[in-house]
């Protein structure tokens, strides 16, 4: 490995090196404890049968050393905060990171053994990419593509790509399409491996304060053996000399008014990835243009109601080597006038430009990303420095985050830098496609149709020992699936190596105000890199139960309206401004001594360079005190957009809205939160008149004016308690302990049909509150199911995506739940039951209560934000004796402890379900 290039950054010290092979490795040396690794390839197709996506799942199935599953097995032999494969359009990358280095050293060896010495057996193939069983194509690909493409927003994101890049690698689907995977060759994807898992094709990204001296030779003993191959560049695209337009139909959101669903977009093809400053202009003109309530595309579109929210693909996208940017809207009712709208609307910007306040308060929102480091920031900075390199661009300029942030402050001062740019790339654009998506009821039918003509034609084409010779192999993949697994070719880090101490985040308490209205304000001092957090909770409990379903659109409206002193333009743009934005949101916390109490809170959320918190904490004041509540076509629009962003997330999310429906009747805090973040949310969303609604709102922020409200700050220097006590000065309440009403636990089954093609399928117990001595091992048995049994019975064999057991020790819920099911729920929930059966009959072995204490411990040791150390404790209240209480008990924990808990799941459950209906 040779040495090309050190540079020095606010990142850190920067290394570059290269192989023999042309292997390119980017090094940034810096304080991190959280050691990120990420290795690319280049992967791009020309076919839609999901080549790259298959092998992806294949890689980390079985290698040289490494026989059984081990990435999925790793899950719980390693301290890692994060692990996981990630196919994109052109590129598969492999990332992890940890705070140990031994474990970062296990990871390394076993990714790169995977990488570029994976099995890639037949039986993996048909498990994870497709087979042909019992009549019908089977395989976690092939079930994971049929979920994303019955999803309406994927769907139109899929076709935008194909017709935005036709010809080329980026006009295929990476992923698969269902009705193309089983049109897969095995022997393709091993070809396809050997040419493009190559050192010569491949990327390393690592960042962190671990020393690289033992990381780099293992990576050498991988690669050292393979000779230079010649690599093609990828197939760039020839621009057109006209628009395109594109009408299709796609699949109906079961969630959303039929005639809200027509989403159109105008995209255009802008600059190649690699000619940073242009990226960094049109990334600019895209948040210039469609960002926040003052922007020219918000008001032409969204304000306007020519649609409800923005189309899916909205934005500047540089996933392809040549980017493109998209502006459309969902809820499109005359693609002509949104068409119209957008060109008026980039037309006025090219003649009057944008005003410096405008152009200043993006340029800030850019800072603040820079500064503001989150525990995945070297993960992120990972993929997007690989992305670029992959897209032919210089690593060390791309990483130069504080200088390229200069040089476009000094580019858009020139004089019409920024019309001319317009007009360069969307007045003047040919390259651009007009695509319109109709929802079609029959869209489903018809996949299925298709789907069965593959499968006849599959059929038709199979000899006479074709079916006996599948049915062996299926035999023989139960037989692998079932086959008692050996890990002992797996390392896993000891739990000595573990601290049994809980990781706390010293505060400071203050009291500010009288003594009936004390408002406590809690102080965390740390390294924030120049940042300001403050957070404000709540109390909403006094609210009338009737009215606390609207709280979480009240939340919404608080920014969406604009105040008595500023229009809505005018506020946002302020926020923008001085601030990384203003959240209100609604939050429930389960009490740690007594499942039937509960907390219920409003929080508020910003962030700010500290020079600017004097502005921003006016600018909260202002919107707790002074909302218009008299916008009434403010507020239609933030209602539907609410509603949308809200019915688009149960295809993604299904799990969550299934596994609150089944909770929601158990415990009084699982109720509340089924009220506001469940399908019952939704559904009310949908019910009510927003004609009346808002005069209602505004009555309501009078009452919960009249709470109690706690803050708490993270910052670099000493809290300004004068700011935060004017800002608490809002609030009047005197503290009362409320009672929670009376509760009484019931149970049911409930479903909510759509079609999907998959299940998300949810059964639920109770447990026991956070300091009862059973919630530890309540949440090792989570844990020990799902490694030991759900994972092998449903995703496995069965083809869902995910199935878990899941443990919420905070609120004492038990969890079964699976993701993207395709098994049918009765099957499912026959698997749920059969693992109760299960854990009693069989032997827990040292190692497996080992695996189940280290998965625990990594989830509790996850790396905290610098703006979030502390936040935990201040919200749920939770104290550090009982967490250190909770962490003794899994420490201490053993096998019989195990079993002393099992008679939780022998009582009475929910269910809940999305998908197919319950009968
Ligand atoms: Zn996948």
């Amino acid at each position: 490995m040779r040495l090309l290039t050190t540079t020095k950054n606010p990142l850190g010290t920067i290394y570059r090196y290269r192989h023999k092979t042309g292997l390119d490795w980017i090094h940034i040396s810096n304080s991190s404890k959280n050691n990120v690794f990420t290795i690319g390839f280049k992967t791009t197709i020309n076919d839609n049968t999901g080549l790259p996506h298959i092998l992806e799942h294949l890689t980390l199935a079985s290698s040289r050393n490494y026989k059984k599953n081990p990435f999925f097995n790793m899950l719980s032999r390693s301290y890692s905060n994060f692990m996981n494969a990630l196919t994109g359009d052109d590129l598969t990358m492999y990332p992890f990171s940890t705070v140990n280095s031994q474990d970062y050293e296990n990871l390394l060896r076993i990714y790169l053994d995977c990488c570029f010495y994976p099995t890639l057996s037949k039986l993996d193939f048909m498990q994870e990419g497709w087979r042909y069983q019992n009549g019908a194509f089977q395989g976690v690909v092939y079930n994971e593509m049929k979920g994303v493409v019955s999803d309406p927003s994927s769907f139109f994101m899929i076709e935008h790509q194909k017709h935005l890049y036709p010809g080329t690698n980026y006009g295929y689907n990476s992923g698969g399409d269902p009705l193309a995977i089983p049109t897969l060759n095995y022997d393709t994807l091993k070809q396809f491996h050997r040419q493009k898992y190559h050192p010569s094709n491949s990327f390393i990204f690592t960042f962190g304060d671990m020393d690289m001296e033992r990381p780099m030779q293992i990576v050498q003993e991988h690669i050292d053996s393979f000779e230079p191959i010649h690599v093609d560049p990828i197939s760039t695209t020839s621009r057109w000399t006209d628009p395109k337009s594109v009408h299709l139909t796609g699949p109906v959101d079961g969630m959303l008014d039929p005639s809200q669903q027509d989403r159109f977009a105008l995209s255009f093809m802008t600059n190649d990835h690699k000619d940073l400053m242009e990226s960094y202009t049109v990334k600019l003109i895209s948040d210039l243009l469609l960002d926040g309530a003052a922007s020219p595309m918000y008001k032409a579109l969204i304000e306007s109601k020519l649609g409800t929210d923005y189309a899916p693909t909205t934005g500047y996208s540089t996933y392809s080597y040549t980017t493109h940017q998209s502006i459309g809207v969902q809820g499109c009712n005359n693609p002509e006038k949104v068409q119209k709208a957008i060109f008026d609307a980039l037309d006025t910007t090219f003649r009057n430009g944008f005003r410096s306040e405008r152009i200043e308060s993006v340029l800030r929102q850019f800072e603040m990303s820079v500064r503001h480091r989150v525990s995945m920031f070297g993960m992120h900075l990972g993929w997007n420095t690989l992305r670029f390199m992959i897209h032919d661009g210089n690593p060390l300029l791309f990483l130069d985050l504080d200088n390229n942030l200069k040089e476009l402050r000094q580019l858009v001062q020139q004089p019409g830098y920024i019309q001319h740019k317009i007009k360069q790339y969307f007045l003047d654009n040919n390259h651009v496609l007009k695509l319109l998506m109709t929802p079609d009821p029959e869209h489903g039918r018809k996949v299925s149709e298709r789907e069965s003509q593959l499968l006849k034609a599959f059929e038709a084409k199979l000899t006479k020992d074709g079916v006996p010779k599948w049915e062996n192999l299926n035999e023989e993949l139960i037989k692998k699936q079932n086959e008692k697994t050996d890990l002992s070719d797996l390392p896993i880090l000891s739990l000595a190596e573990i601290s049994p101490q809980t990781s706390s985040f010293d505060t400071t308490e203050y009291g500010i105000g009288s003594a009936a209205s004390n408002v406590k304000v809690l102080h965390r001092r740390t390294n924030t890199n120049g940042m300001d957090y403050l957070y404000l909770k709540i109390d909403v409990s006094g609210i009338a139960e009737e009215d606390k379903p609207l709280l979480p659109l009240l939340c919404r409206a608080l920014t969406s309206l604009g105040t008595k002193k500023k229009s809505l333009e005018v506020l946002d743009e302020q926020i923008r401004l001085n601030s990384g934005g203003i959240h209100a949101s609604c939050l429930a916390t389960p009490d740690p001594f007594d499942l039937q109490r509960h907390g219920e809170y409003i929080e508020i959320y910003t962030t700010c360079l500290q020079e600017q918190f004097s502005t921003t904490t006016d600018l909260v004041q202002e919107v707790l005190k002074e909302v218009d509540w008299s916008k009434q076509s403010e507020f239609l629009t933030c209602w539907k957009s609410l509603l949308s962003e809200m019915s688009q997330r149960v295809v993604g999310e299904g799990h969550s809205f299934a596994m609150s429906m089944a909770a929601s009747k158990l415990t009084p805090y699982a109720e509340l939160n089924e009220k506001w973040n469940g399908l019952s949310q939704l559904k009310y969303l949908e019910s009510i008149d927003p004609e009346t609604t808002l005069a209602k709102l505004s009555t309501l922020m009078d009452e919960i004016r009249a709470s109690t409200v706690d803050a708490f700050i993270v910052s670099e220097s000493k809290p300004q308690l004068d700011l935060i006590g004017n800002l608490c000065s809002v609030f009047k309440g005197s503290r009362t302990v409320k009672k929670n009403a009376p509760f009484q636990e019931f149970h049911q089954r409930q479903s909510h049909v759509m079609d999907l093609g998959v299940n998300f399928v949810a059964r639920t117990f109770v447990g026991v509150p956070f300091t009862h001595p059973d919630a530890p091992k309540l949440k090792l048995l989570s844990s020990i199911l799902t490694s030991q049994y759900l994972h092998t019975e449903l995703r496995e064999k069965g083809g869902a995506y995910g199935g878990a057991a899941r443990y919420a020790p905070k609120s004492g819920l038990f969890h079964f739940m699976t993701y993207r099911d395709p098994l049918g729920y009765e099957r499912t929930l026959n698997t749920f039951s059969k693992a109760i059966g299960w854990i009693k009959s069989h032997e827990i072995t040292n190692e497996v209560m080992e695996e189940a204490k280290l998965d625990v411990l990594k989830q509790l040791d996850a790396p905290v934000d610098a703006g979030q150390e502390g936040l935990s404790s201040f919200l749920y209240g939770n104290t550090l004796e009982a967490e250190q209480q909770f962490r003794d008990g899994i420490f201490r924990a053993t096998q019989e402890n195990i079993r002393e808990v099992i008679h939780y799941l022998e009582q009475e459950s929910s269910v809940g379900l999305i998908g197919e209906s319950l009968q």
